[in-house]
C-alpha cells in the first residue's frame, strides 16, 4: 500500500489527519480513493485482496491510522464491536480454558459469555471492577483476561497497567475494550495490554451512522486474532471503510470537545438540586479519579447522573428534552441519553441491577459536541420540572 512517509513522531491530532492515507498516483488526490471490488487478479502477485482475507486497501488504511493512534504494530477492522470482541476472546480461548472478565463488561459481551461458552467448554468468572478480583479470579487454565475503564453506565476506572502486569505475570493474554475512552484519552497497550479492541461505532466513527469494530495489538497477536477472523468472517466493506477513514480525521478533535463539554455538564449537574449525584471519572471526589488521572489523557464524553427523587418519572424528565435525544448508543456528535434500566441493562434482573448500582433513576449521557451552554440549558429546563 502506497502510504506516503510521514515525519516521525506526529502528535495524535496529525496521525488522525493523515496517517495511513492511499496516495493516490493516478489522479493525485488527497483523500485514499474507494475500493470496491471483491474479486481481484491473482497472477504475478504475492498477495491477493479479498474483503473476507481482511486485506483490501480500505481496510489497511483504516488499520494504519489506528494502529498508529494506538501504538499497534498491526490490527484487524471488523464489521461491529462484538465482531472484533468475539473473534478476539475466540482467538485465545478454547475447550477448557478460562477467561476473567469484569462483570460490568458491555452487556453484548457479558451475553456472548453466558449465552455461547458452556456450549464451547470454556471456562469463566465474572469479577468485579477491581485488580484484587482479577487476580483472585485467575487459575492455572486461565487464557484470558477481559476489561473495560470507564465501565458502563457507572464510570468506574480499573488500574490498567496492574492488569497488564497480572497477564505479563501470568502468561495471560489481557484484552481491553477502549470504547469509552477512545486512544485519543486512553493508550492501553502503552500500559503493557496485550489486544486493544474498539467498538468504532461509537466515538471512531463518531456520528452515528455506521457499524464497525477493531483489534490492535503486536503482530503476533493480532495474526492469531486474523487467522480466526478469516474463519468467522466479521469484515467490513469498503464503502464503510472509507467512512471510518473520514470520521478519524476529526477524532482528535471531536474527542477534545466532548471531554470539554462533559467536564463542565458533570460539574454543573453535580451542583444541581434535582440531582442526586453524577458519576464522571473527571471530577474529584468520584470513585477512580485518581487511577483515571494517573492512565487517561481526558476523561471522555460519558457521565451518569442518579435523579434525586429517586427515579420517580425519569421518563417525564426524558420526554421534556428538546435537544438532548433519549436513544440508545453512544459517542455520536450529537447529546444522547438513556436510562440503562430500561435499555442496556433491561435483561438483568431488578435484583442484580441493584447489586451493580443501575438504579430507575439512573440517567446515562453521551454528551455530544454541541455548545455546552446549550446542551447544559436543555438539561436544566427539564430538571427545573422535577
Ligand atoms: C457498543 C459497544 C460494544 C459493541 O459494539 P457494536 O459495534 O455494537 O457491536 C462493545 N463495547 C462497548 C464498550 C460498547 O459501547
Amino acid at each position: 500500500m502506497a502510504e506516503k512517509t510521514l515525519p516521525e513522531n506526529i502528535a495524535p491530532g496529525t496521525i488522525c489527519v493523515h496517517s495511513g492515507t492511499f496516495h493516490d498516483g493516478v489522479t493525485g488526490g488527497v483523500n485514499s480513493p474507494i475500493f470496491t471490488s471483491s474479486s481481484y487478479e491473482y497472477l504475478d502477485r504475492e498477495d491477493t485482496c479479498y474483503p473476507r482475507y481482511f486485506n483490501t486497501p480500505n481496510q489497511e488504511v483504516v488499520v494504519a491510522k489506528l494502529s498508529n493512534l494506538e501504538h499497534a504494530e498491526a490490527g484487524v477492522l471488523f464489521s461491529s464491536g462484538m465482531a472484533a470482541i468475539s473473534t478476539t476472546i475466540l482467538s485465545f480461548a478454547g475447550r477448557g480454558d478460562h477467561v476473567v472478565l469484569l462483570d460490568e463488561l458491555y452487556g453484548g459481551t457479558h451475553a456472548f459469555v453466558t449465552d455461547c461458552f458452556d456450549r464451547l467448554g470454556i471456562g469463566y468468572t465474572f469479577v468485579k471492577t477491581s485488580v484484587d478480583a482479577v487476580a483472585r479470579a485467575i487459575t492455572a487454565e486461565t487464557r484470558v483476561i477481559v476489561i473495560e475503564s470507564p465501565t458502563n453506565p457507572l464510570m468506574n476506572i480499573i488500574d490498567i497497567e496492574a492488569v497488564a502486569g497480572l497477564g505479563i505475570a501470568h502468561g495471560i493474554v489481557t484484552v481491553m475494550d477502549n470504547t469509552f475512552a477512545t486512544p485519543i484519552n486512553q493508550k492501553p497497550l502503552a500500559l503493557g495490554i496485550d489486544v486493544v479492541v474498539h467498538s468504532g461505532t461509537k466515538y471512531l466513527g463518531g456520528h452515528s451512522d455506521l457499524c464497525c469494530g477493531v483489534a490492535l495489538g503486536s503482530r503476533e497477536h493480532t495474526q492469531t486474532i486474523l487467522a480466526m477472523a478469516r474463519h468467522l468472517g466479521g469484515s467490513l466493506n469498503g464503502i464503510t471503510c472509507y467512512l471510518l477513514e473520514r470520521s478519524l480525521k476529526t477524532l482528535a478533535l471531536r474527542v477534545e470537545r466532548h471531554c470539554l463539554n462533559a467536564r463542565r455538564i458533570g460539574a454543573e449537574l453535580a451542583a444541581h438540586d434535582a440531582v442526586r449525584r453524577v458519576y464522571y471519572p473527571g471530577l474529584p471526589g468520584c470513585s477512580g479519579y485518581e487511577t483515571a488521572l494517573k492512565q487517561m489523557k481526558g476523561f471522555g464524553g460519558m457521565l451518569s447522573f442518579e435523579l434525586a427523587n429517586g427515579g420517580v418519572g425519569p421518563d417525564a424528565f426524558l420526554k421534556r428534552l428538546r435537544l438532548v435525544r433519549p436513544a440508545v448508543s453512544l459517542g455520536g456528535v450529537e447529546s444522547l441519553i438513556c436510562a440503562p434500566a430500561h435499555t442496556s441493562h433491561a435483561k438483568l434482573s431488578a435484583t442484580e441491577r441493584h447489586r451493580l448500582g443501575i438504579t430507575d433513576g439512573l440517567l446515562r449521557l453521551s454528551v455530544g459536541i454541541e455548545e455546552v451552554d446549550d446542551i447544559l440549558a436543555d438539561l436544566d429546563q427539564a430538571l427545573s420540572t422535577l
